[in-house]
């Protein structure tokens, strides 16, 4: 069945405006679109011409199984004693409070226009649940282990989840950090992405206590995990930068490299990246990933919300507006693509931009005044929902 949307404006997101024309989308697909009224039938017809249609936002990282944490944390003295709040106020919900979270925190999403999502899963008995919510998705396996005797076992356990699951939902990696995953295992799992073709993400370069530890072997980040028992006494320090590191391991081919805070100097290593808007201003980062010399070098960047136990809202319309009062050398047309287009591209899903063969995940907004520019309108303050929502071609 043949849907046609009239449209008033539409971005693409591969090529220029289009005012006052028109979408056919069948089976979930864009089919065609051009940009005059056809003569063209379809079964039914959707009058949108008061409305900016563009592809739906991609949350490029986020932890809906933290949601129900809102309010619990506040920024702490160093990111080790953040990590040392979120472990015990994690491990205290109750799987009711964590799956009421993740729905509401689903909700909040949609609202303000995400239709394609990378979820970091930490537990896979939630990966029903998370796939469930019905977005356009790649789940991955948040892996922990800095111990090496563990890597082989934990590894297994990765692998038997890949097996099970690798049907029902579209699965990644996540190895945590450089900080919280052994050398071996990271190259388990970097053997286990190509065995099963997954991408692979990982929190990269965040802090500078990461760096710390990762070049010296010190700071609190090497408390936290003696404190824990999470530290592996016959560890050798790498003795170089995060991304170096993870670099030497040769695993940074196939990932998504999130926050990248303290990476200038060793951009080149990294092919893709995720910038958290409101979670980098809500720890007050001053610090913080290099998006123009990024996308000047041509490595994507796509956003990402992170989760609520370092953000106070998943509204992704906050997070391009966060964006935009961050990155005063990037414009708003760029953010938007890196809201879209780069997310999708960067996550291997088929959509983040409105051309034939892409999936309809569309989002509109109702125009309220003749702008100037079209890229402008998503950014209009007042606006903190979309007006029109479509995923897989159902609305
Ligand atoms: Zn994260």
């Amino acid at each position: 069945m043949a849907l046609k949307i009239k449209f008033g404006v539409l971005l693409t997101q591969c090529g220029e405006p289009i005012e006052n024309g028109e979408l056919i989308i069948e089976e979930g697909d864009i089919v065609a679109i051009s940009s005059s009224p056809t003569e063209r039938e379809a079964e039914e017809t959707l009058d949108l011409s008061d409305h900016l249609l563009m592809p739906g936002f991609i949350n490029a990282h986020s932890h809906l199984g933290l949601t129900a944490l809102e309010k619990k944390l506040s920024p702490a003295k160093t990111f080790a004693s953040w990590i040392g709040d979120l472990i015990p106020l994690n491990a205290a919900l109750s799987d009711e409070e964590r799956i009421r979270g993740i729905r509401m925190g689903a909700d909040e999403m949609k609202a303000s226009g995400v239709t394609g999502l990378a979820d970091y899963v930490a537990d896979p008995a939630l990966l029903k649940s998370i796939v469930d919510l019905g977005f356009r998705s790649i789940l991955f396996l948040e892996t922990i282990g800095f111990q090496e005797d563990r890597a082989e076992v934990i590894a297994d356990e990765v692998e038997a989840i890949l097996k099970t699951h690798a049907t029902k939902c579209n699965l990644g990696i996540a190895p945590h950090a450089p900080y919280s995953v052994s050398a071996k295992l990271w190259q388990y799992l970097d053997q286990l992405a190509k065995k099963y073709e997954c991408l692979l993400s990982t929190h990269l370069a965040e802090t500078d206590e990461e760096v710390q530890f990762i070049e010296k072997g010190g700071g609190p980040l090497v408390d936290l995990l003696k404190e824990r028992q999470a530290f592996d006494m016959n560890w050798r320090v790498p003795g170089t930068t995060p991304t170096r590191y993870l670099k030497s391991l040769d695993v940074l081919s196939e990932t998504v490299a999130v926050h990248c805070n303290f990476i200038d100097d060793d951009m080149d290593a990294v092919q893709a990246a995720v910038f958290c808007p409101k979670s980098t201003h809500w720890f007050g980062r001053t610090h913080i990933l290099p998006v123009r010399k990024m996308l000047d070098a041509g490595i994507r960047v796509a956003l990402g919300t992170d989760s609520l136990a370092s953000n106070d809202s998943l509204n992704y319309l906050e997070e391009i507006r966060m964006a935009d009062k961050l990155l005063p050398g990037v414009s708003r047309k760029e953010i938007l693509m890196m809201a879209t287009c780069f997310g999708g591209e960067i996550l291997r899903l088929p959509c983040g931009k409105i051309e034939s063969g892409q999936k309809a995940d569309i989002i509109g907004f109702r125009i309220a005044s003749q702008s100037k520019d079209w890229y402008d309108l998503p950014f209009e303050r007042q606006r903190k929902k979309v007006d029109f929502y479509m995923l897989d071609g159902k609305f």
